[in-house]
């Protein structure tokens, strides 16, 4: 049977919001390969008896395997879709590229002889074939990859890349019959570790101003989350900063970040542009940096470039802003 099979991923009980966008995603290849569309949630009998939370819009099925515990098991989760997936037979299987998702894509592919992208944020057919877009040489490059000859392919697809899928679909649950006791563990699960609360939202933000290491010293930090909140923008900031301790990881663009999914407006203050940090920010719309080094490779994706000192600028801007 052609489709997709989507891996629903979980973690501590809470289902992932990956699995809206999986769904965006498929419905936009519709037949073969998207369509028809399954949803695979394996967990223990509470977390399968809550399996309507994944009726999006354009899911058809949602099958449900009861293995006697919600806990991820990497061994674990890639035999239960291997054996789905070699009974089910899709063309697709989507897997969000997470902690989770990313040590069970390799193995399954591995074990189904399939195709295998991840971290993809492009999927297209052409012609019978599927095509998917992911990034090369540390995200320097944007990659096609085609698969020629694979009956099925697997991809994990990078979060807040395709357009998540509504709720209120109608679709069925099945119960898969699979014996916890054939299934191999290799984990045995030690507890979960909340991450700190925050209420910034990178993905979400419209409009961000950044920080950088160029702002030289952690006292002069308050100032530019002030300027932020008086210029409307959200405040993030490079890799350095969190380490150092000054800002929370919640505020951090990149690679190891956050990718500022919906930004339009994306201003830099003393960022030099490293393809980790251009991983979550190179995409926006209108990219304005501050830098007094020229040859600062963030002025490769700015739009409005400024060579001037930061300070300066945060003066003008407070005088603006006032
Ligand atoms: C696996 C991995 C993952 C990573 N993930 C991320 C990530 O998610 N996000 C991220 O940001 N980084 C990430 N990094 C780190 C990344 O490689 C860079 O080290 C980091 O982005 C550099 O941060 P920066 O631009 O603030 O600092 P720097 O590279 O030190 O740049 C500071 C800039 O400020 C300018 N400057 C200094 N003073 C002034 C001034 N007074 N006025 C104007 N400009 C000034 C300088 O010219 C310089 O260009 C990752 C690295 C690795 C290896």
């Amino acid at each position: 049977m052609p489709g997709t099979l989507i891996l629903a991923d979980h973690v501590g009980g809470r289902m992932a919001g990956s699995t809206a966008e999986l769904v965006g995603a498929a419905k936009a290849l519709g037949r073969p390969f998207g369509e028809p569309c399954r949803c695979l949630l394996i967990g223990d009998r509470d977390l399968c008896a809550r399996a309507a939370e994944l009726s999006f819009e354009g899911v058809d099925e949602i099958l449900t395997v009861d293995v006697g515990s919600s806990d991820f098991d990497a061994t674990r989760w890639a035999a239960v879709l291997f054996r789905v997936a070699a009974a089910e037979r899709p063309r697709l299987v989507l897997v969000p590229h997470s902690a989770n998702g990313m040590a069970v894509a390799p193995l399954l592919a591995a074990e189904l002889g399939s195709g295998l992208a991840t971290d993809v944020f492009g999927i297209r057919v052409e012609g019978q074939e599927l095509v998917a877009v992911r990034g090369a040489y540390g995200n320097k490059l944007e990659m096609e990859v085609d698969f020629p000859g694979r009956e099925l392919v697997v991809l994990t697809l990078r979060g807040a890349s395709f357009p998540p899928a509504a709720a209120g679909g109608a679709a069925t649950v099945r119960a898969w019959p699979l014996p916890a006791e054939e299934l191999p563990r290799s984990v045995r699960h030690g507890g979960y570790v909340e991450a700190p609360a925050s209420d910034v939202d990178i993905g979400k933000a419209e409009f961000i101003l950044a920080v950088g290491r160029g702002i030289g010293d952690r006292e002069n930090l308050p100032r530019f989350a002030a300027l932020a909140e008086r210029m409307g923008a959200t405040l993030g900031c490079s890799r350095p900063i969190v380490d150092a301790g000054w800002l929370p990881k919640a505020h951090q663009v990149g690679q190891s970040g956050k990718v500022a999914a919906s930004c339009k407006l994306y201003l830099a203050f003393g960022i030099s542009g490293a393809v980790q940090h251009l991983y979550g920010m190179k995409h926006v719309e209108t990219i304005i940096a501050v830098n007094t080094d020229p040859a600062a490779p963030i002025f490769n994706v700015a739009t409005y470039g400024a060579t001037v000192d930061l300070f300066e600028l945060a003066d003008a801007l407070e005088r603006e802003f006032a």
